[in-house]
């Protein structure tokens, strides 16, 4: 992004509203992946919009400023009237919010792209609108005081604009913290084993759709929601049941091959999926950070020893969760089933957090002794998804802010910081590499949170205490 490629500098201001405001439209409405495509809510109800933002020296850049919630809600149209009376004025509140962070930084000034940059990068598929970016990207920054156009940005002088900030509330937002048992699937039927066991390989292509299926009506009578990381040669094929089930997806590569050109095929599947499992829990020239940040990657599982950490940890604005057994042993028969399984249970009661993967290629090893398994881990931990537990390591890295109102029914609340450009990868890829780095999260702020200074200030009023 910016031709910066620092991950450090690249963050997400993200936009929630507050409780109470929740509260007034069904729960479900905030996880509907057709209302909120960017899928930005980790895991919290209320997210309502968000800007990418990139800390450079003095200047700070917010970019891709959007609102699924706003924007998508004519799917729902029993909402949208009272939805966008609502939050209709979130663009001016994503703004606020990033000179709130830019005074909190010490940076002096805040560009923004004008309309026309913010159309020229959007992806060329797209049949856009011009007023609807002009609304989003131009109008608010013509209202603002210190605001000058600069060629195809607008420039915000940060003191002459500091008198018309909100400046937020620092505040916290506790996590539950549960034992955890994350169950994931490498699902990649021979792809795996072409070369090195052309049996098994054969075999697993046979008996991979039958399997998938055990595996599914296993969990759902236990209840477990997993995550199934899947190739992404042949994703579409099962996707379907996988994600009626309420089950995690994501991608171990695109045909397990180390070709150098896993990602942007991966891509071309789909844009959303957040997770990514090195096959062989292997990095390759390919799989670094930043290109795994380019794609729009949030979360990468592997090895243990290969990540470095026992625990999932956010770095390099990407989530690192590790694998802390799999099947493997079962496969080369160093343990039978049970010494295998005894040894998974005495880890998930020895540690806060355990992955278990499981292979497809492998499901004769265990499948017959699954549904037993899952009771037995469910006894002992809280099975959740890699894409859980990535959501809740990115929250609790994030800086939280909120806004009040002197009325308390309209106060909004600002989560600050963090994570991966909002846009799809294939926007960012529509520029030259070394122009468009994707963003990703941070672990640790650059300075001091934020100001703790409080304004009573409505949501709407905000839009208010512009001069016009
Ligand atoms: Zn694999």
């Amino acid at each position: 992004m910016c031709g910066e490629r620092d991950l450090d500098r690249h963050w997400q201001l993200l936009l929630y509203a507050d409780p109470a405001l929740v509260e007034q439209f069904p729960r479900s409405l905030f996880f509907d992946d057709d209302l909120i495509w960017h899928q930005q809510h980790f895991g919290r109800p209320g997210q309502v919009a968000s800007a990418t933002v990139l800390i450079g020296s003095g200047v700070l850049y917010s970019m891709v400023h959007h609102a699924d919630l706003v924007q998508r809600i004519g799917r729902f149209r029993e909402h949208k009237t009272q939805i966008e009376k609502q939050f209709g004025g979130w663009p001016w509140m994503l703004l606020n919010g990033a000179l709130a962070l830019a005074i909190d930084c010490g940076i002096g000034t805040v560009r923004t792209p004008a309309s026309r940059l913010a159309m020229e990068n959007t992806d060329p598929v797209r049949d856009v609108q011009p007023y609807l970016f002009e609304r989003v990207y131009d109008r608010p920054l013509a209202e603002f005081p210190g605001t000058v156009r600069r060629g195809e940005w607008w420039e915000i002088d940060v003191s002459a604009a500091a008198a018309a900030v909100v400046l937020p509330t620092p505040g916290q937002d506790p996590m539950a913290e549960e034992k955890t048992v994350c169950v994931m699937h490498d699902v990649e039927r021979g792809f795996g084993h072409r070369a090195e066991d052309p049996e098994l390989a054969r075999r697993a292509d046979e008996t991979g759709a039958e399997s998938l299926a055990a595996m599914l009506t296993a969990e759902a009578s236990a209840g477990v929601r997993a995550t199934y990381n899947v190739v992404g040669a042949f994703l579409d094929d099962v996707r379907g049941a996988i994600e009626r089930d309420g089950h995690a997806l994501a991608f171990h590569s695109f045909d397990h091959s180390d070709d150098g050109n896993q990602l942007h095929r991966c891509r071309e599947v789909d844009y959303r999926l957040k997770g990514y499992r090195l096959p062989r829990s292997r990095t390759t020239s390919e799989t670094t950070d930043e290109n795994l940040a380019f794609h729009n990657f949030e979360w990468l599982a592997s090895g243990r020893v290969p990540l470095g950490t026992e625990s999932p940890v956010l770095r390099d604005r990407l989530v690192r969760l590790p694998v802390t057994l799999d099947d493997f042993p079962l496969y080369t028969r160093r343990q039978t089933y049970d010494e295998w399984e005894s040894a998974l249970l005495e880890q998930v009661v020895r540690s806060p957090y355990t992955t278990v993967g499981l292979h497809d290629c492998y499901a004769h090893l265990w499948l017959p002794r699954y549904p037993e398994l899952l009771e037995k881990l469910k006894s002992l931990a809280r099975p959740r998804t890699l894409d859980d537990v990535a959501a809740d390591v990115l929250m609790g890295a994030t800086d939280y802010a909120s806004c009040r109102s002197s009325r308390g029914a309209t106060k909004s609340r600002m989560r600050s910081a963090v994570r991966s450009v909002v846009n799809s990868w294939r926007q960012a890829s529509a520029r030259s590499p070394a122009a468009a780095i994707a963003a990703r999260s941070a672990a640790t702020r650059p300075t001091s949170p934020m100001s703790s200074t409080t304004k009573p200030m409505s949501y709407r009023s905000i839009r208010s205490t512009i001069p016009r």
